[in-house]
């Protein structure tokens, strides 16, 4: 679904990505890892050109997003959901306002389409009963499910996910793990950054380890974990397991 080949991302003098060189299949679950500085929320805003490439390309379905214009760009964009550690949902719009703007204003839904979407989506992240809610009147993790549901309104195919737990009180991690866990059942592709190794064990299908601007291994949560190669990653991994 995702390829990325000599991808570069320079601010300044500061080579955050060197050469990078993936790719992403359907249905895949890519948990990406590693130190704080090492590149992952550049690379992730990479993927969708949030983050202009200073060289490299991306391709998305076999189009190549690196040489669109700005308004195929966009096009593409939708299909590539995004999750980040802030919620960022609209404080002044409720629950199920939040969810239907985006699939009425961008894709043209119908209000009654959009609505029906929106509860089926809170339904699958168990928050049926929060549609009338104002985000300010929700705890954490509801908000992060709530900005699940609101970037799968769009009907992604991959969801892109940058510390999505790190924002959060550790009894509410569990909650939107689950959730996240529950995607990655069903089929979606999913790129996520995270410091929850044991989502990583449990879920993702590839391991990613970033260091100094490379992806330094790529493998299996079992081989990774069990014998990392790198002696970054078994630095790393001594830190925090
Ligand atoms: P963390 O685990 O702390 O989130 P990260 O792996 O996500 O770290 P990035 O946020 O991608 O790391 O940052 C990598 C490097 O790029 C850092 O040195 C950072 O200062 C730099 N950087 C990121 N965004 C910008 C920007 N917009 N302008 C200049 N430098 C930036
Ligand atoms: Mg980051």
């Amino acid at each position: 679904v995702i390829a990325v080949k000599h991808l570069k991302k320079i601010f300044g003098e500061n080579e955050v990505l060197k050469d990078i060189n993936e790719e992403v299949y359907d249905g895949q679950v890519i948990c990406l890892i590693g130190p704080s500085g090492a590149g992952k929320s550049t690379f992730l805003r990479c993927l969708n050109l949030l983050d202009k490439p200073s060289a490299g390309q991306v391709f998305f379905e076999g189009d190549e997003l690196t040489a669109l214009d700005d308004q195929h760009l966009d096009q593409l964009r939708q299909q590539m959901g995004m999750v980040f550690q802030s919620f960022n949902l609209f404080p002044h719009k409720n629950v199920l306002e939040n969810l239907k703007l985006a699939p009425m204003k961008v894709k043209g839904t119908s209000e009654q389409e959009a609505t029906q979407l929106a509860n089926k989506l809170l339904k699958q992240v168990g928050l049926a009963d929060k549609a009338e809610a104002f985000p300010d009147n929700l705890s954490g993790g509801q908000q992060q499910r709530v900005a699940i549901a609101r970037a799968l309104a769009m009907n992604p195919k991959v969801m892109l996910f940058d510390e999505p737990t790190s924002a959060l009180d550790p009894e509410m991690v569990g909650e939107v793990l689950k959730v996240m866990q529950d995607l990655a059942t069903a089929g979606m592709t999913m790129v996520v950054v995270t410091h929850e190794m044991g989502f990583a064990k449990n879920v993702a299908d590839q391991v990613w380890f970033m260091a100094d601007g490379y992806i330094q291994e790529s493998n299996t949560p079992q081989e990774f974990f069990a014998h990392p190669k790198t002696a970054r990653a078994q630095d790393f991994l001594s830190k925090i397991l």
